[in-house]
C-alpha cells in the first residue's frame, strides 16, 4: 500500500501562497536525495551502475543538479534537452542520447558534448557516421516484438512500439558498428512503462543479459553496458503497492550472476534512464479551489487546469488529491474536480470520494514531479505556473517563475503588436 502523506502542511502550503500564488508545483529535495540514494544502493553490487536520469520527465536545472550531486547523469532525446544538460554541468559520460527519428545535427551536438550515442533504428548507423563520425562506445535499442509479459499477465506489447531494432538489425549493427571502428556496446530496451511489479527490471535484466551473451558470442563485440531504461512505476492510487528498489535490484543482480557472470561477462556496467521512479513522489501540484458548482453533477473549480498537468486528460490517468488540513475529515462528498479549459476532459478527479470542499481550500495533487509540469502547455492562451522547491533546510526556492502574457506572445512579437 502506497502512503499518500503530502510533504508539505496546510500551514507551509499558506505560507508559500503568499509569495508564490497557486498553482504551483513544488518538489521535495529530500525526498529526490531519499529516491537516489536508494536506487544507487540497490544497485551498488555493480561498480559501474549509473541512473541517467530522463530529463523530459522533469527538464529543470535545479532538479538535475540535486540528481548530480547524488552521482546521476542525463538521458536526454533533443537538442534542448542536451543543452539543458550541459548547461547544468553535465558532460562527457553523464549524458545518454536516447533518442529516435533522430537528425543528424542532434547526434553531432551529442557527440560534441561526449555523451554516449544509443541508436534506435539500423538506418541511423548512416545517419550518425556522416554527421559526426562512429563514436569507439556506441549503443543499440533492441525490440523482441510480440508481447511482453511477466507470468500470465501481459505488460505491453513491444510489436506496436515504434523504437528499437530487431533481433537480426543487432547483429547486423554491431558488426557494422564494428567495422567503422567501434570498440565498446552498450545494449538497451524499454519493455514496459510505469509498471508495478518488482519482476519488471529483472525479466527485461534477463531477456537484455542472454541476448549480450549472444551478441558477444556471435560478433566478438566487448558488450560494457547494458541500459535498463526507464518504466519503474510509482503507485499513483493509494491501493496499489509501492515497488521495492531493493527487491528489484536484487532481482537483477541474481539475473547477473545467472547469466554474465558465467559467460565471463562480470564486467558488464548496469545503468538505468528512470525518470517516474526518480521524481514523481516528489513532487506535487497545490493549487486553489476557486468554485463550486451544482447541476446534475457536484462540481469543484480549482486554478490549475490540463495545461497545468496533462495526465489525467491525456490518459486518463489517476492522480490522488489531499484537501490540505482535512487530511483527517469524513470523505462524505462526491466531485468533479476540474479545471478552467474550455475541454471536457480538463479533470483532475471524476467521481472522487472526497471530504467536502470550501471555497479557498488548497489541494494537494500527488505525484506530479514527473511528467507533469514538463508535458505543460498553452491552449486556452493558459500559462504555465512557477516551480519551487522546498529545499532540506524547510526553505522554498523559486526554481522557475511562472510564465506572463509577455511570455505567451513572444512568438509573434514581429507582427507588430502591442499589448497594453
Ligand atoms: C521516457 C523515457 C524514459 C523514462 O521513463 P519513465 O517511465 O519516466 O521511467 C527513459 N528512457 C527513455 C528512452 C524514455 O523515452
Amino acid at each position: 500500500m502506497s502512503q499518500k502523506i503530502p510533504f508539505i502542511t496546510l500551514d507551509q502550503a499558506k505560507e508559500i501562497a503568499k509569495a508564490y500564488p497557486t498553482p504551483f508545483h513544488i518538489y521535495d529535495e529530500a525526498g529526490i536525495r531519499r529516491t537516489a540514494r536508494a536506487l544507487n544502493k540497490a544497485f551498488a553490487w555493480n561498480p559501474g551502475f549509473k541512473e541517467y536520469f530522463a530529463v523530459k520527465a522533469t527538464p529543470n536545472p535545479f532538479i538535475l543538479r540535486v540528481l548530480r550531486e547524488e552521482g546521476c547523469g542525463v538521458d536526454c532525446s533533443s537538442v534542448t534537452e542536451l543543452m539543458l544538460s550541459h548547461a547544468s554541468g553535465f558532460s562527457g559520460r553523464e549524458i545518454m542520447f536516447s533518442s529516435n527519428e533522430t537528425q543528424g545535427s542532434e547526434f553531432a551536438y551529442a557527440h560534441r558534448l561526449g555523451g554516449i550515442i544509443n541508436l534506435d533504428d539500423y538506418t541511423l548507423i548512416d545517419t550518425l557516421e556522416e554527421s559526426c563520425g562512429i563514436p569507439e562506445t556506441v549503443s543499440c535499442r533492441y525490440n523482441p516484438g510480440g508481447e511482453f509479459s511477466i507470468g500470465n499477465e501481459i505488460m505491453d506489447q513491444p510489436k506496436d512500439a515504434k523504437y528499437g531494432m530487431t533481433r537480426a538489425q543487432l547483429t547486423q549493427a554491431y558488426r557494422k558498428l564494428m567495422e567503422k571502428g567501434a570498440k565498446h556496446f552498450g545494449l538497451h530496451a524499454f519493455l514496459a512503462s510505469n509498471t508495478l511489479t518488482n519482476a519488471y527490471y529483472p525479466t527485461l535484466a534477463r531477456i537484455l543479459f542472454t541476448t549480450a551473451v549472444e551478441l558477444h558470442q556471435e560478433t566478438g563485440a566487448h558488450i560494457a553496458f547494458i541500459n535498463l531504461s526507464g518504466g519503474v512505476g510509482v503507485a499513483y492510487r493509494p491501493e496499489e503497492p509501492d515497488n521495492d528498489i531493493a527487491a528489484i535490484g536484487e532481482g537483477v543482480r541474481k539475473a547477473y550472476e545467472e547469466v554474465l557472470v558465467p559467460a565471463g561477462m562480470g564486467d558488464v556496467a548496469i545503468c538505468t534512464e528512470l525518470g517516474r521512479f526518480m521524481l514523481a513522489p516528489n513532487g506535487a501540484l497545490v493549487t486553489t479551489a476557486c468554485h463550486e458548482k451544482h447541476t446534475y453533477k457536484e462540481y469543484v473549480g480549482v486554478d490549475a487546469c490540463a495545461c497545468n498537468l496533462m495526465r489525467p486528460a491525456m490518459y486518463g490517468a489517476y492522480h490522488h488529491i489531499t484537501v490540505l488540513g482535512k487530511e483527517n475529515a469524513p470523505e462524505d462528498r462526491v466531485y468533479d474536480i476540474v479545471g478552467s479549459l474550455c475541454e471536457n476532459n480538463d479533470k483532475f478527479a471524476i467521481d472522487r470520494r472526497m471530504p467536502a470542499i470550501d471555497r479557498g481550500d488548497l489541494l494537494y495533487i500527488h505525484d506530479t514531479g514527473a511528467h507533469g509540469f514538463s508535458m505543460g502547455y498553452n491552449y486556452n492562451g493558459k500559462l504555465r505556473s512557477a516551480e519551487l522547491m522546498l529545499r532540506e533546510d524547510g526553505s522554498v526556492q523559486m526554481i522557475r517563475r511562472a510564465e506572463t502574457p509577455e511570455d505567451y506572445f513572444a512568438t509573434f512579437d514581429f507582427a507588430g503588436l502591442k499589448f497594453d
